[in-house]
């Protein structure tokens, strides 16, 4: 595996996110009921619960891909439901499970591509910023390379400098690792815990829990569409109060 990515002076400046009684439904089927929750500016929040518990519906509603029925999120402390959805989605980096890089262009020119058409730079200055965020990411020597011929750790590596470019002020992460062979997943983990350090502002949905441990500030417990518990990490893993967090604890460490 090529060394630990990034170097460690660069800093983010991330911005604050808040949910305030944020409801969604598909249809007439509610899978998000009154969710409230806060994420400082460069700290990260992990968020774990079942399958089926409303996680993705919930940063779908951060990143305006559904909206809420009811409540409100604030970005920077300003309400994003008024915004235009891809002003939004230019401030907020999402990162899913399936890369979807473009599968005929390379690395270099996946990462440019998204920032002359997003950011409308010239071919030159993307070109440039790309190749300083794929160094970013530890993979200056794959820049020539297609997503075929990259890993699947490599991929979701471009993925995320393609993220990055557009100078996000919030990450979201939905089980990044989650399609990643075994072998594959702690780069892309180690990856996101240097964004983490160097103070980004992430909300993470995740099943690994070493990293929900070791890296959140903040671990939110959700089951049937609420959040049942939060709290540091300590305290949600080491003394889960709830009988329905104790059992998911049980069932997945
Ligand atoms: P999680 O990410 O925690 O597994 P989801 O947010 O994907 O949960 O799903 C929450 C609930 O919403 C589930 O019951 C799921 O079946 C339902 N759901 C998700 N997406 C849709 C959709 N596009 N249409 C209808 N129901 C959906
Ligand atoms: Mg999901």
């Amino acid at each position: 595996m090529s060394a630990l990515p990034i170097t460690d002076g660069h800093r983010y400046s991330g911005s604050s996110l808040e949910l305030r009684g944020v409801s969604m439904a598909y249809g007439d089927i509610e899978v998000l009921r009154d969710v409230s929750l806060e994420v400082a500016p460069g700290t990260t929040t992990c968020i774990i619960g079942p399958s089926g518990s409303g996680k993705s519906t919930l940063l779908r509603g951060v990143n305006r891909l559904h909206e809420p029925s009811s409540g409100d999120v604030l970005l920077a402390g300003e309400s994003v439901l008024t915004q235009k959805p891809d002003a939004v989605r230019r401030r907020i980096g999402l990162v899913f499970q399936h890369f979807n890089l473009f599968p005929d262009h390379t690395a270099l020119e996946n990462v440019a591509l998204a920032l002359r058409n997003v950011k409308r730079m010239s071919k030159a200055a993307a070109t440039r910023t790309a190749m300083e965020r794929l160094t970013e990411v530890g993979l200056a020597e794959r820049a020539d390379h297609r997503p075929r011929d990259l890993s699947g750790g490599q991929q979701q590596r471009v993925a995320i400098a393609r993220a990055l470019a557009m100078d996000p002020e919030v990450m979201l992460f939905d089980e990044a690792t989650s399609a990643l062979d075994p072998e594959l997943v702690k780069g892309v983990l180690t990856l996101m815990a240097g964004l983490a350090r160097r103070g980004m502002t992430m909300l993470v949905v995740t099943h690994e829990m070493g990293f929900a441990r070791k890296v959140a500030d903040q671990v939110v417990f959700m089951d049937e569409g609420r959040v049942v518990e939060h709290g540091a990490p300590g305290d949600l893993f080491d003394r889960p109060r709830s009988p329905r967090l104790q059992r998911f604890l049980s069932e997945v460490l």
